[in-house]
């Protein structure tokens, strides 16, 4: 077949100049080829040299700079000991990304035995204290709090051999530019700097001529995809958190019922339990991975095609070179790591004339990328609830009917006059029960039967409905505090009050990153912030802020102190008019 061709000529991480430990760490974690901007930044980022990357989310951007980092320490070793100042630095516009890098940086260092700690605003700073007196090799940190300990004295970066700036546009739009170059400044000139980013504005290549060397530029280029090349596919995508994606997808798929779809994973882990979900669910689907020998893997994709198989759950790779015919459905378990990436894999459907459907589960993070796959297509991508616990008993009861009412018209049709009606003897028990009990309730318990036997799956777990930030949601420029005046909130925005304000130092950014720190807001959903001498007022998009509120459960730490947030009642809701306190 030509699935294996195909892999020839992609890049292999035993090509890459890493040690067994690290090779050994990604195998296991099932990627089977470097992405593009692994394969292009490793080399030279193992060789000690700067790097400016533009690359998003999702491609593989952290296991790009954090593979060379774990390589360069271990090869340092013994003659580096743990007590000195950390070996690398990772600066991260928010804790979540920062807690993101560093589960990744110790899954990765694993081998290599890499001690990583993570330090972030919004949490005490005692225990990230501590953690960095224990001796660690790599901190992954929020600039505000990484200057903070700095000032301590308990994160050193005399010595420091790397930085990476991880997300810098995104940082720079959360007003860390004075922090980040504070923290740079205070690094020795020979350490290795390293930006990844996913646009390049102005701003970031002036930040980049003034603190990277000679960089090598990688750039994870989009390929324009030619107009009227994009196949029509009706594209459904569902909002879900990533830890529910695959529970999430089980239920998509037993609702949509697709006759031959392939499903897309990231890695061989995913294929492996997305497949065992699947089949749980009572839907019949395979797994083809690079793993699996030829024979196995030519078996699978027969069945598939002669659809005795519905759902081929594979990988980019797996898949690559197949060309199966009748598909209905691609169906995306990830987003996958670029728009043409995604065009690419939708191009399998909807050929000739036929009516195709690409369907993609969506984390939060993922909803620009998707915004990005709409421009670059020009096609609308509906977003649509994942389907309730109730709607899909609903779907199950009236498949049942369907079933049911089916068999009685057959059986009605197929009684001749003459024959005997009941030659099974299943009317003659049915009369015996009947007497016994209400027809519809000895009805109802064959039906109970019926879908125990087959299978029905047990959907108690909750899947949490996700908001959707508006297309074009962009934050407005900020006041820099002033004399901004009480004008009422944006339309689709609420404001929140914040007790503290510029007598306690409180600027705006500590605010956004605050914000975004301690709730799935990130810097971009933010609006105006005013500052006032003992107050703040911060407008986030309204059907964020409960979600808000409950994870800050009314306060936040500013300027390390406690800062109480709630609704701003001079213009919240039915409140509208009454005079804030303060
Ligand atoms: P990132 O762009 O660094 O956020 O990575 C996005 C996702 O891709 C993460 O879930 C990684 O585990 C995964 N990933 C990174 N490199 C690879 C690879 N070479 N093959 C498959 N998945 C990968």
């Amino acid at each position: 077949m030509s699935e294996n061709e195909h892999e020839l000529d992609l890049p292999r991480f035993s090509d890459l100049p890493l040690r067994a430990e690290l090779q050994r760490e990604v195998e296991e974690l099932g990627y089977e080829n470097p992405s593009p901007i692994q394969a292009q930044s490793i080399g030279p980022l193992v060789e000690g040299r700067d790097l400016l990357g533009q690359a998003a989310t999702g491609t593989g951007k952290t296991a790009a700079f954090a593979l060379p980092i774990l390589e360069r320490l271990a090869a340092q070793r013994p003659e580096r000991s743990r007590g000195d100042s950390p070996f690398g630095l990772v600066l991260t516009p928010t804790r979540e990304l920062a807690l993101q890098v560093s589960e990744a940086v110790t899954r990765y260092g694993r081998g290599v035995g890499a001690r990583v700690v993570t330090v972030y605003g919004g949490a005490p700073v005692g225990p990230q204290w501590k953690a960095l007196q224990q001796g660690v090799d790599v901190v992954v940190a929020t600039p505000g709090r990484a200057i903070d300990l700095m000032n301590r004295g308990s994160l050193r970066l005399d010595a420091l051999e790397t930085v990476v700036l991880d997300e810098a546009d995104e940082m720079l739009d959360m007003g860390f530019v004075e922090d980040i170059e504070t923290l740079l400044d205070a690094t020795p000139d020979t350490r290795q700097a390293v930006l990844f980013s996913a646009t390049m504005p102005r701003r970031i290549e002036t930040l980049a001529q003034k603190y990277l060397r000679e960089p090598v530029t990688v750039r994870i280029r989009r390929e324009a995809v030619p107009e009227g090349e994009a196949p029509k596919v009706r594209q459904t995508a569902y909002l879900v958190p990533r830890s529910h994606t695959t529970a999430a997808l089980g239920r998509v798929l037993e609702a949509e019922r697709p006759t031959a779809a392939i499903v897309f994973c990231r890695t061989r882990l995913d294929v492996d339990a997305v497949t065992e979900t699947l089949t749980a669910r009572g839907l019949r689907a395979e797994a083809l991975h690079g793993g699996m020998d030829q024979e196995h893997r030519t078996r699978v994709v027969e069945r598939v095609r002669s659809g005795r198989t519905e759902l081929l759950v594979a990988t980019d790779v797996a898949a690559r070179g197949l060309d199966i015919d009748l598909l209905t459905h691609v169906v995306n378990h990830d987003v996958p790591q670029s728009s043409e990436a995604y065009v690419h894999r939708i191009g399998r459907v909807g050929r000739a004339g036929r009516e195709g459907v690409a369907i993609t589960l969506v984390p939060p993070s993922k909803v620009h990328a998707m915004r990005g796959v709409e421009r670059l297509t020009g096609q609308p991508i509906e977003f649509a609830p994942v389907p309730t616990a109730a709607d899909l008993r609903a779907a199950r009861l009236a498949r049942t009917a369907a079933v049911l009412r089916e068999r009685l018209v057959a059986d009605l049709r197929d009684e001749e006059p003459g024959s005997p009606a009941d030659a099974d003897g299943v009317r003659a028990m049915l009369d015996v029960l009947a007497a016994e009990f209400d027809g519809v309730d000895v009805a109802a318990a064959a039906v109970r039967l019926l879908q125990e036997a087959t299978g029905a799956p047990n959907d108690d777990e909750d899947i949490p409905v996700v908001a959707l930030p508006r297309a074009g949601e962009r934050r407005e420029p900020r006041s820099r505090g002033g004399a901004a005046g009480t004008r009422p909130p944006k339309a689709g925005t609420t404001r929140l009050f914040v007790n503290a304000g510029r007598a306690s130092g409180v600027r705006p950014q500590d605010i956004v990153g605050a914000l975004a720190n301690e709730s799935s807001l990130s810097g971009r959903d933010i609006g105006a912030i005013q500052i006032h001498e003992r107050h703040a007022l911060v407008e986030i998009p309204e059907h964020a802020a409960d979600d808000v509120l409950r994870s800050l459960r009314g306060a936040t730490t500013l300027k390390g102190r406690r800062a109480n947030v709630r609704r701003d009642r001079g213009f919240a809701g039915a409140g509208a008019g009454r005079g804030r306190r303060d």
